[in-house]
């Protein structure tokens, strides 16, 4: 049931070739067939490291033609008919956009049981087998004017954030916040990010010292660390390139008055990056029995210590993205305390504008705001 006139027709920016720029294309208006579905007005649309991946047709590849991005915002424009409202959403909510899970089945194990380190009630998993995918990256995303979305994916914008601001947090935002809440430390406790100046690690930076974490960032280029270090968390930021993993946790170790090595270094660490020596460096930094997340997912796998598993008793996990509870909380804690993604927009027509600049490493988030026009 529609309160505004819909076009029968809309633009879209469509994948028809791994490897080559999005083209614009005069589409039909997605219809709602599912009884969970909405129609929403996209208003914001986050460029992720995934729909590079996906552009490339390396990982995940859907069927083309395909419509991009998994972090988005918008407002309700329809819902399905003879409802006026669904899961508290009616016509005219602004609702952020998370790309995981459409239309999770409900019954399998893990969505009677869902886990995770914030779980969703039963009805609702990350990591249902049965779902259709994420929308934008199984299924058509945001880089449109108008998306179909589950409303079991969407949440309400605070009144005090704009949908430019919610949509990176919809991926990367809510990927860092979940995997910080796995670590379940205490205020005090240490925490690195390996690939701190990225999307993921500038939100984890800000994150972290929020929760009164003492934050550890790592990377290696001269513009990621600058955009790390000009945030003004004060995180402790590492050049990887210039020092030693060791020496970072001689230097902690000095300021924890720990007496031996083995007690030296960070309670956990976060791996953002795809590289083994990344990978390597995030573990070292860890005294014993620390614990590393694994965020990044490259497809050729990390190699694992058997010595540091055994001998220095490090825990090893993955994460991925979150729940429904966690977004929730995610977007309270960042009304809170003012945790925001440092971005640049682009209008909606200048998407391919976007994703070179993303290619040629501008920092932050690049987020598309259909407000704009030039
Ligand atoms: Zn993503
Ligand atoms: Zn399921």
């Amino acid at each position: 049931m529609a309160s505004e006139q819909l076009p029968s027709t809309m633009k879209a920016f469509v994948l028809e070739q791994f490897g080559q720029p999005y083209q614009l294309r005069e589409v039909p208006l997605p219809e709602i067939e599912h009884q969970d579905d909405i129609l929403i007005r996209v208003e914001a649309g986050s460029y992720c490291h995934t729909d590079a991946v996906v552009a490339a047709g390396t990982m995940h590849p859907p069927s083309l033609p395909h419509i991009g991005c998994h972090e988005y915002a918008g407002t309700v424009v329809a819902l399905p008919q003879g409802k006026s409202s669904i899961y508290g959403l009616i016509v005219g909510t602004q609702v952020a956009v998370s790309g995981r899970g459409y239309h999770v089945c409900e019954k399998c194990q893990e969505c009677r049981n869902p886990s995770g380190p914030v779980p969703d009630e039963p009805g609702f998993s990350v990591y249902c087998p049965w779902t259709h995918g994420g929308l934008g990256v199984h299924g058509p995303g945001g880089f449109r004017e108008y998306a179909v979305v589950d409303s079991k994916q969407v949440l309400p914008i605070p009144g005090s954030m704009t949908a430019v601001e919610v949509a990176p947090l919809m991926c990367a935002g809510l990927t860092i916040f979940a995997a910080l809440k796995k670590c379940n430390l205490k205020p005090g406790q240490r925490v690195g990010f390996i690939g701190c100046g990225g999307g993921l690690g500038h939100l984890g930076l800000q994150f972290a010292t929020k929760m009164g974490l003492k934050a550890v960032g790592v990377d290696s280029s001269p513009g990621a660390l600058q955009f790390a270090r000009d945030l003004g968390t004060g995180a402790y930021i590492v050049n990887a390139a210039e020092t030693k993993a060791e020496d970072v946790r001689q230097q902690l170790g000095q300021e924890d008055k720990a007496e031996h090595i083995s007690e030296m270094g960070l309670d956990a660490v976060l791996i953002l990056t795809d590289s083994q020596q990344s990978f390597t460096y995030g573990v070292d930094l860890l005294r014993n029995g620390g614990l590393a997340i694994v965020v990044s997912f490259p497809p050729e796998g990390f190699q694992v210590s058997a010595a540091d598993l055994v001998f220095r008793r490090i825990r090893l996990e993955g994460t991925l993205i979150g729940s429904n509870k966690a977004m929730k909380e995610m977007l309270e804690f960042c009304v809170e305390h003012g945790v925001k993604a440092r971005v640049k927009t682009y209008s909606f027509l200048r998407l391919n504008q976007l994703v070179e600049a993303y290619h040629s490493g501008v920092s932050g988030k690049l987020v598309v705001d259909f407000q704009k026009n030039d």
